[in-house]
């Protein structure tokens, strides 16, 4: 829409403008993030390139000069011979027209393009801000002190980790919630009216002292095994993904900063030594219920010539967009070459990123940064005598090292596709 038109997070007329922060992050391939730059690198993305050329000193954070990197992208985009850049708010896709369209509008798409998303995907498919519950690692959660239960033995009969409390904790636990440092708002999120279960907990917590016990900490059906009873308040942790490796905190969507959030949720039973693998948070966005509207190449169900790309599709960051938008344009390339297209493996980082969007095991889909969390499982260590666990550092080595091997010979494979970007 630019310069015509700017969004309540844009201050410059550029494109590639970095809204907020000029940090991709961790370089440090022991970092999920890292190691995206790293396969990102790899496969010559051209966002990367340019941020490596404007590089300024950040520890082993990859941060750029923000005016330079976005001068540097628009130049390389108005230079390309066959990119045509035409300003202008698009309010209705056409879609009557023999083309593809991938649409990447990001987390503030505009009211009248929104409005058309609604009616092409449904109300309830399309989102105006997330609510962002925080995720932590399975193998940090000590089971000694949880339960697995679904209430009222409904479903599986386990498929929730259940962290009881009783009066006296529960009491300590929300006057730490009411009284924790929070974010502010920005201007254009003042006024959001929270849907009723997406409220942040300390909005919650701040309505009344048993609000959060009749709410997402309601302990009744919850059969603790230990005592043949229900707690006094039970906070329920529910599998991220079908391997079970990291748990999201339900309904526990929370605006507290982040030391706070490790601090005060460190005083839920079984979470006091939690590895969180993503922090709460509540902010506006716009994005897709991707995993039941899109396929593994971002092309809508019903409407095959309309894609997405970027934050729209549930993916958050900056660089977490950059290799949506890497995936589905040379997707989009293969296809229009008749070419077989291959998702790249899940134990890659950009592999594990796009089956996020898309995994339809994750009935409460909520936009998400990269973490280990999200890539498949690593295989059990190997060798002579008895197995030995990895420690965290040993994990996120050996994630390197596979995502490494995979992201080669998911190369080699789909190499021809990928020559014809
Ligand atoms: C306030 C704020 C702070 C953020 N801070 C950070 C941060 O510090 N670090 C980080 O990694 N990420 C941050 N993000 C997220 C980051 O901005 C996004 O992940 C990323 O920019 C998404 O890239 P995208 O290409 O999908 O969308 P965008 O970068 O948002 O690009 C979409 C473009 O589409 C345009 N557009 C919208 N509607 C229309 C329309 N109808 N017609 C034509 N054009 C349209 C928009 O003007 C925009 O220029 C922040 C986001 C916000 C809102």
């Amino acid at each position: 829409m630019k310069p015509l038109r700017r969004t309540a997070a844009q201050t410059a007329d550029t494109l590639a403008e970095l809204v907020c922060s000029n940090s991709f992050r961790s370089d440090n391939p022991l970092n999920a993030i890292g190691l995206l730059h790293e396969e990102l690198r790899a496969l010559d993305s051209l966002i990367f390139r340019l941020a490596d050329q404007h590089r300024v000193p950040a520890g082993d954070a990859l941060a750029v000069d923000r005016e330079l990197f976005s001068a540097a992208v628009e130049q390389h985009i108005r230079q390309h011979p066959r990119i045509e850049v035409v300003a202008g708010e698009v309010t209705e896709l056409a879609l009557d027209r023999p083309i593809t369209t991938v649409v990447a509008t990001g987390p503030l798409t505009s009211d009248a393009l929104a409005a058309q998303l609604v009616t092409l995907t449904g109300q309830e498919r399309l989102a105006f801000y997330d609510a962002i519950a925080p995720i932590v690692s399975a193998e940090s959660v000590d089971m000694q002190q949880v339960f697995a239960a679904s209430r009222w033995g409904k479903g599986g009969g386990d498929d929730y980790l259940n962290c009881p409390m009783d009066k006296a904790q529960y009491t300590a636990f929300v006057e730490a919630i009411v009284t924790a440092e929070s974010l502010p708002l920005q201007d254009f999120e003042k006024g959001i009216r929270y849907f009723p279960g997406c409220q942040p907990i300390e909005v919650i917590a701040a309505s009344g002292p048993k609000s959060l016990r009749f709410g997402p900490m309601k302990p009744t059906g919850l059969d603790d095994p230990r005592t043949g009873r229900w707690a006094y308040a039970v906070v329920q942790l529910r599998a991220e993904n079908r391997h079970r490796t990291a748990f999201n905190l339900v309904g526990f969507q929370t605006k507290m900063r982040q030391a706070e959030q490790r601090r005060v949720l460190g005083m839920i039973p079984g979470l006091q030594e939690a590895e969180f693998l993503r922090y709460g948070s509540v902010h506006r966005n716009t994005f897709l219920d991707s995993p039941r509207l899109l396929d593994a190449t971002m092309r809508l169900h019903t409407q095959p010539k309309l894609r997405f790309a970027g934050q729209i599709t549930g993916v958050e960051g900056y660089v977490e967009s950059t290799a949506s938008g890497w995936w589905v344009a040379v997707a989009l390339a293969a296809q229009l070459r008749d070419l077989p297209v291959e998702p790249p493996p899940a134990s890659t980082a950009l592999g594990a990123l796009m089956l996020h969007v898309i995994d339809a095991s994750v009935p409460d889909f909520q936009p998400s940064n990269l973490h280990f969390g999200l890539f498949a499982p690593l295989d059990e260590p190997q060798g002579d005598g008895p197995a030995k666990r990895r420690d965290k550092g040993q994990r996120k080595q050996a994630h390197a090292d596979r995502a490494r091997l995979d992201l080669a010979q998911w190369r080699a494979r789909f190499a021809s596709a990928l020559a014809c970007g």
